[in-house]
């Protein structure tokens, strides 16, 4: 094994999901129903768990919000996209690694609060939920697009319903956002998964 990270380097004291550092007794191992409940929830798989760069485990916390989604589908986490983490830049990696720079020592579970989370390009912290996407939301399962119409070329020009993004108008909104090339999968993604894509769109 390539010796790149340091021995205290350890990203399983990290919650997948919120990136929280969590404390030993509220560590869950990541399973198959957390995989299934985090796909429902966010629109893509939790990735990399084969991988030692990052968290095997969720707290407690994001755990509970996922077990009780399966009662109440209404329960959602603050955040609408959730840690997103990319491999440290190995020749860089102390400066460049979300777990290394966090300085955890000597916390408990009162003192939590006052960790300061780092920036860097391995890591993305969760974000807000943009207003615009509620409403996309609600179009998505409106009863008016009926089979009939989606198989219809022109419905991805009618104006009554949603204005469908097509490729040259995703391009010029990922340029416009100045986004890097994992958000701008994100959004595709998201798109996609809310039928706001035209079927030529990549
Ligand atoms: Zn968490
Ligand atoms: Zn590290």
């Amino acid at each position: 094994m390539p010796k790149r990270k340091s021995e205290h380097c350890n990203p399983d004291l990290f919650c997948y999901v919120c990136g929280a550092f969590v404390i030993l007794s509220n560590r869950i191992n990541i399973n198959a129903r957390t995989s299934e409940a985090y796909l429902e929830y966010f629109g893509f798989p939790i990735a990399n768990q084969e991988k030692n760069w990052v968290p095997h485990v969720t707290c407690k916390n994001c755990n509970r919000i996922f077990s009780e989604r399966r009662r109440d589908p209404n329960r959602k986490f603050d955040f609408a996209i959730p840690m997103i983490w990319k491999e440290p830049n190995p020749t860089n990696h102390e400066l460049d690694c979300y777990f290394c720079q966090t300085d955890t020592v000597g916390h408990n579970s009162k003192t939590l609060k006052n960790i300061i989370y780092p920036t860097n390009t391995s890591s993305t912290r969760p974000k807000q939920r943009p207003e615009r996407e509620e409403l996309a939301h609600e179009e998505s399962s409106d009863q008016s697009s009926s089979n009939t119409a989606a198989a219809d070329p022109e419905y991805e020009h009618d104006e009554s319903g949603p204005l469908l993004v097509n490729q040259d108008r995703l391009n010029n909104l990922i340029r416009d956002l100045d986004l890097p090339e994992d958000k701008a999968l994100l959004l595709s993604s998201r798109l996609r998964e809310w039928r706001l894509l035209t079927s030529d769109t990549i």
